[in-house]
C-alpha cells in the first residue's frame, strides 16, 4: 500500500513500564533522593531523575490539583526553591513523597507510568502518533470507513475513521446519503465547523460565487488551504454531491510528509531552506476581507520533526524579506518541491462519486482537481486543528489499545492522566 512502507517517523519509547505484580516488593522501580533530585532505578539498564522542585509542582493530591477541573491548584511560586523531600519510598501505588510543610508533612504519590511518561532525563523524545507515509500506490488500498460506523452511537467506528486521518493524512466514508445535510452531519463528528469568508458548511458549483479559483471549472494544482491563516484549517471534508453534462474533474491527493521526506533525503540544502525561509501568502479575492500570513513551506516541532506542510503557488504573494543571494536558492528550492509534488510517484489521483466523502489533513496532505466541464456540486465544510486533537484524544481514551490514561476505572479521567 505505501510507497516508503510503514514508516515510524520518531522513535516510540516504551510505553509502560509500570510493575507487572505492583504488589510484589521485588518488582518496584527502587528510588532514592540527594539534595538536588530523586533517583528512580527502572531496571538494570534504565533510570530517571527528578529535581524536587518539579516534583511538588505536579502533586496531584486534591490539595494540589483539582480533580474535577484538572486545573493546578498549588501556588508554584511559593515552593521554596531549594525544597527538599523528607523522605521518597517505592509503593505499590508509586513513588511516595513526604514533603515537610508548616503544619502537617505533606505526602504525594505519583504513579509510576506516569512517571516513566514523563521522565525528562532522559534524551527520549515526546511520543507522537505514527505516520504512514504514501505516494501513488496508495491507490491499491486507500484508508476507507463506513458512514454507517462513523454515525454509531459507540464512536469506535468515528475512532477509526479519526485514527486513519491522522495516520494517512486522508480518509473517505462511503455509503453517504449524497445530501448537503448528511455531509454536514458528518463533518460535525469531528468538531465544530470551522466559518470562514468562505461561510460554514460549504455547498457550491463552478460559478465563482467566492472570489477563488475553487469555485471556477480549472484546474488546479496540488495545494493546502488557507496558506494565507495564521492557523490553516486542520481536516477538511469534500463531498462530490452530483456531476453531470461533463467530464474531468478528478480529485488529486498527495501525501506532503512523503514528499518532504524524499526532499531531506535528496536535496537537503533546498529542504533547509524550505524550512527556514518565510513566504507570504494573501486571500484578496473578497472585497471584505485581506487575509495575510508568513511561514515557512515546511514546519517543525520543537524536536525538528516535519509538523505541517504549507503550500500554494497560486495564493503566494509577492516574495519579500528574502535576502538577494537567497532569492534563486529559493527559486530553485520550489521548483525541486514541485517537481516531487507532481511527479508520478506522489500523485495519488481518484475520482470521486457521490455518497463517498473524503476528509484531508490539511497540516499534511496537499489536494488539488483536473479542470473538468458540466454541472459539478461540492459541498464540504473545514474542521480546526485543535477539535480533531481533541475528539481524537478523547476517542483513543476510551479505544486505545494502551488506553493509559483512563486511571479511574470508571471510565472517568483520572488525574494522572498522560495527557496533560
Ligand atoms: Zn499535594
Amino acid at each position: 500500500m505505501c510507497t516508503m512502507g510503514a514508516a515510524r517517523l520518531f522513535p516510540k519509547p516504551p510505553s509502560s513500564d509500570q510493575p507487572r505484580h505492583p504488589n510484589g516488593a521485588r518488582d518496584l522501580p527502587t528510588s532514592s533522593a540527594n539534595e538536588r533530585e530523586v533517583f528512580i532505578q527502572w531496571d538494570g539498564t534504565t533510570r530517571s531523575k527528578f529535581h524536587h522542585i518539579w516534583l511538588r509542582d505536579h502533586c496531584r493530591c486534591p490539595r494540589c490539583f483539582h480533580s474535577i477541573t484538572k486545573q493546578r491548584l498549588i501556588n508554584t511560586f511559593e515552593i521554596p526553591s531549594d525544597l527538599e523531600p523528607v523522605s521518597t519510598r517505592s509503593t505499590a501505588d508509586g513513588l511516595q513523597v513526604v514533603w515537610s510543610a508548616p503544619t502537617e508533612p505533606h505526602v504525594s504519590i505519583y504513579p509510576w507510568s506516569w512517571l516513566r511518561q514523563n521522565s525528562y532525563s532522559t534524551s527520549e523524545k515526546p511520543q507522537p502518533a505514527e505516520k504512514v507515509l504514501w505516494g501513488s500506490k496508495i491507490a491499491k488500498d486507500p484508508p476507507s470507513v463506513s458512514y454507517g460506523e462513523v454515525m454509531s452511537h459507540d464512536g469506535l467506528g468515528l475512532y477509526r475513521w479519526l485514527s486513519k486521518i491522522d495516520k494517512f493524512g486522508f480518509c473517505f466514508v462511503s455509503g453517504l446519503p449524497a445530501t448537503p445535510e448528511a455531509t454536514e452531519e458528518l463533518s460535525k463528528r469531528i468538531g465544530f465547523i470551522r466559518e470562514t469568508h468562505y461561510g460554514k458548511f460549504w455547498d457550491f458549483t463552478a460559478d465563482l460565487a467566492r472570489g477563488d479559483t475553487a469555485y471556477t471549472n480549472i484546474a488546479l494544482p496540488a495545494h493546502t488551504d488557507n496558506t494565507y491563516f495564521t492557523d490553516p484549517c486542520g481536516v477538511q471534508l469534500f463531498h462530490l454531491l452530483e456531476h453531470t453534462d461533463g467530464t474531468g474533474g478528478a480529485t488529486l491527493l498527495v501525501d506532503g510528509f512523503y514528499v518532504a521526506s524524499i526532499l531531506r533525503d535528496l536535496y537537503p540544502e533546498a529542504y533547509s531552506l524550505l524550512s527556514t525561509v518565510s513566504i507570504d501568502a494573501h486571500a484578496a479575492g473578497e472585497a471584505g476581507t485581506l487575509y495575510r500570513a508568513t511561514h515557512p513551506l515546511l514546519e517543525h516541532d520543537g524536536f525538528g520533526n516535519i509538523k505541517a506542510v504549507r503550500w500554494n503557488n497560486d495564493d503566494r504573494s509577492a516574495l519579500r524579506g528574502v535576502s538577494y543571494s537567497d532569492v534563486p536558492r529559493l527559486y530553485e528550492a520550489m521548483r525541486t518541491w514541485n517537481e516531487l509534488i507532481t511527479s508520478q510517484d506522489s500523485e495519488y489521483w481518484v475520482q470521486l462519486s457521490p455518497g463517498t466523502a473524503v476528509a484531508i489533513d490539511n497540516h499534511r496532505v496537499l489536494h488539488g482537481r483536473s479542470a473538468f466541464t458540466g454541472i459539478r456540486r461540492m459541498c464540504g465544510a473545514y474542521i480546526g486543528a485543535d477539535e480533531f486533537h481533541s475528539r481524537l484524544a478523547v476517542l483513543s481514551e476510551q479505544f486505545a489499545e494502551q488506553a493509559e490514561t483512563k486511571t479511574t476505572g470508571t471510565g472517568e479521567r483520572g488525574v494522572w492522566s498522560h495527557e496533560f
